[in-house]
């Protein structure tokens, strides 16, 4: 019997890596693929230049495939048509701005034409069944499976003889007996399985590896969705959008207008990247943060935003300080009082 050809979808998780660990052991030739869609929390940092304790997190899929000496290709999904699929979600939010069964979908026809590409004969996950409220029960497996166009070659390791056996198991290509019949939140079985294999080095805690799924990040999410909608623009996601949303802090004006402050260096120069479109604002004569406006500010949230500009730079104790104001060629300059009003600006905060 020749060898089964598998693509491995993985994060570098306890339970991707151990579902790739489990498939080399069942001596199929595995082609891992990594997906990138914007929103990995770590892969963001990485590209910003590290935590904001001045550690640089490491790709994880990259760290485990190179551990278990498996090629792997780095694929990023983040545009247009996942823009859409986050904004459109047919099945869907879990509990924050995460989509995660249309997501599941949207890779998983991916890792189907990466699969067609090579010649393979089976995609795999590391998913288990009921691990995640939505979409790792039962029927949702299913729909990913079928509206993926993976029918019968969608296997998942762990727990794949609590599941219909797939094509490749059939045909004798995955033997099924050895395959995992986990199921349920619990990792213990995943963390024995990892002494026992040797399968070290996944990232703890295990999740919280996607912003979509962060409670603050949703809230900024359906906010900038809402405030398009407010300004009588269409429901729409953009490249730019996806990288203010992990970047400073975030005020709501008002329906019409939204400021963004930069928190640390790094921020400050993203912003400055993303200021067309945007009223920039910044303290003329002491240091602080950039800052970004969008939308339609009225006077007062004009004046507004210049004071909490000013309330976060080094000027904060003074009377007044001078925030310029820059929108195209209009330049304007606002000497206000650093607003001091802490809980008027929580109230603010997205
Ligand atoms: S957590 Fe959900 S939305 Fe985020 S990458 Fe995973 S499946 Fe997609």
């Amino acid at each position: 019997m020749r060898k089964a050809r598998a693509i491995a979808l993985i994060s570098g998780g306890l339970d991707s890596t151990l579902a790739l660990a489990l498939m080399q052991r069942l001596g199929a030739e595995i082609k891992a693929v990594n997906f990138y869609t914007g929103f990995c929390v770590t892969e963001t940092q990485r590209r910003k230049g590290g935590r904001p304790d001045g550690t640089v997190p490491q790709n994880e899929a990259l760290r485990a495939a190179a551990d278990l000496e498996v090629d792997i290709e780095y694929v990023d999904v983040s545009g247009r048509a996942y823009l859409d699929m986050l904004v459109h979600p047919r099945y869907g939010y879990g509990k924050n701005a995460n989509p995660c069964v249309d997501c599941r979908i949207f890779m998983m026809r991916k890792a189907r034409e990466i699969m067609e590409r090579e010649g393979a004969d089976l995609v795999f996950t590391g998913e288990v069944l009921g691990q995640r409220p939505k979409s790792q029960r039962r029927d949702t497996l299913w729909v990913i499976e079928r509206e993926s166009g993976l029918q019968g070659r969608l296997l998942r390791p762990l727990s794949a003889r609590l599941l219909p056996p797939t094509r490749a198991e059939q045909e004798g290509l995955v033997d099924r007996e050895r395959l995992l019949d986990i199921s349920g939140r619990s990792r213990l079985r995943q963390m024995a399985l990892a002494r026992e294999w040797g399968v070290t080095g996944w990232p703890q805690p295990a999740g919280g590896c996607c912003y979509l799924t962060d409670e603050s990040f949703g809230r900024k999410f359906f906010d900038l969705l809402g405030g398009r909608e407010a300004l009588g623009r269409e429901r729409r996601l953009e490249q730019e959008d996806v990288v203010l949303l992990s970047t400073g802090r975030h005020f709501r004006l008002s329906a019409r207008a939204k400021l963004i402050v930069g928190r640390t260096e790094v921020e400050n120069a993203l912003l400055e990247r993303h200021v067309e479109g945007r009223a920039r604002l910044a303290a003329r004569d002491v240091n602080g943060p950039v800052a970004l406006v969008e939308g339609e500010p009225t006077w007062e949230e004009r004046v507004l935003a210049a004071r909490i500009v000013a309330r976060y730079g080094q000027g904060r104790a003074a009377p007044a300080v001078a925030v310029e104001w820059r929108e195209g060629e209009l330049v304007e300059c606002y000497e206000v009082p650093p607003e001091a009003d802490e809980a008027r600006i929580e109230a603010m905060r997205i």
